[in-house]
């Protein structure tokens, strides 16, 4: 029988109530109220933290990374139930992390708490539980019957079962009947490493029209205190350049040693080589993120920064298609 270890972070799933969620249900439990699967599997739990995912950072994701690291001969799959808030946060850290994962890492959690009534918690919870039993070896969101890789996804709904996406990125996997496996299922491509420090010290610059470049500026002054700037451009990659001097801010950035890499806002590749608009940012030195969307970005650049001292190494990390996040 496969062996799984699943690791409770809290979130909604696991909440008592309908209108005070507190926490409540710990892994134990959710095991026990699917008791047709005791047969199916071999799962343990153990309990990392019981949080709201909007308190779930670097810290978690490291001891989370190591967690599975160090647990990860003993069993063949791993789930991690989270809150769904900043779950694609979670699961692009772990992609990131556990570099050469040779086994299912699934994260999952629901809108409804599994003590509701018409909840979706026991569907994500099943599904999560057969997925971690099959050659996945990737780290995916399991949520409404589609399994989706982690590192592309986002959150689209907040009211409805649909909660999960990965816009430009087919599922793994689709749960309906049947369960259907997708081709682009990644195999690991490196002997399997944990590395799981993340730098915080990097933020997000989501460019609007009209936005002052001189109070970013001011984000320079103690050029100390930002090792990295996630830029979301507007369509492929263009910028304000008429009376607007953010590519001089974008320069004045890369030349402090402040990696930018840019980040998509919708479905498709950066290119920075299509416009005028854009190829300012490849001559101020900024990196293109490829497909990847905020999320993916803003933890790459912080797993990147907090990995490579060195300036070439972070580079080719951040142009390495390290978990599927940039086709
Ligand atoms: N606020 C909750 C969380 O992310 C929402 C949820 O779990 O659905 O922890």
């Amino acid at each position: 029988m496969q062996k799984i270890l699943l690791i409770h972070t809290g979130g909604t799933i696991g909440m008592e109530g309908e209108t005070h969620l507190e926490p409540g249900h710990y892994a134990t439990a959710l095991v026990e109220q699917l008791p047709e699967y005791m047969g199916f599997a071999k799962i343990d739990s153990a309990i990392l933290c019981n949080l709201d995912s909007s308190d779930i950072g670097p810290e978690q994701w490291s001891k989370l990374a190591c967690m599975i690291a160090e647990h990860r001969s003993q069993y063949d799959g791993f789930i991690v139930v989270h809150g769904t808030d900043t779950m694609p946060y979670t699961a692009s850290a772990l992609a990131f992390a556990l570099e050469g994962l040779d086994r299912p890492v699934v994260l999952t959690g629901a809108q409804r708490p599994l003590g509701a009534l018409r909840n979706d918690a026991r569907r994500n919870l099943a599904d999560s539980i057969e997925v971690a039993t099959l050659n996945i070896p990737e780290v995916s969101i399991c949520f409404d019957g589609m399994l989706l890789r982690g590192c592309r996804s986002c959150k689209v709904n907040t009211r409805a079962y649909h909660a999960f996406d990965s816009p430009g990125c087919e599922p793994l996997a689709k749960l309906g009947v049947d369960i259907t496996l997708g081709k682009h299922i990644r195999k690991p491509t490196a002997p399997f490493r944990c590395c799981p420090r993340f730098d915080a010290r990097v933020m997000v610059i989501h460019i609007t029209p009209g936005l002052q470049a001189e109070l970013l500026c001011r984000l320079l002054e103690d050029d100390n205190r930002l090792d990295g700037i996630v830029l979301i451009p507007f369509g492929v990659g263009t910028i304000p350049c008429l009376n607007s001097h953010i590519a001089s801010f974008v320069a004045q950035a890369t030349a402090r040693g402040i990696d930018v890499l840019v980040a998509n806002a919708s479905v498709g590749k950066i290119d920075l080589n299509l416009y005028e608009n854009s190829q300012v940012l490849i001559d101020a030195g900024a990196i293109s993120g490829g497909e990847m969307r905020l999320e993916a970005a803003l933890v790459k650049l912080m797993h990147a920064c907090a990995t490579y001292s060195n300036h070439a190494e972070r580079l080719e990390y951040l142009r390495w298609n390290v978990a599927g996040e940039l086709e």
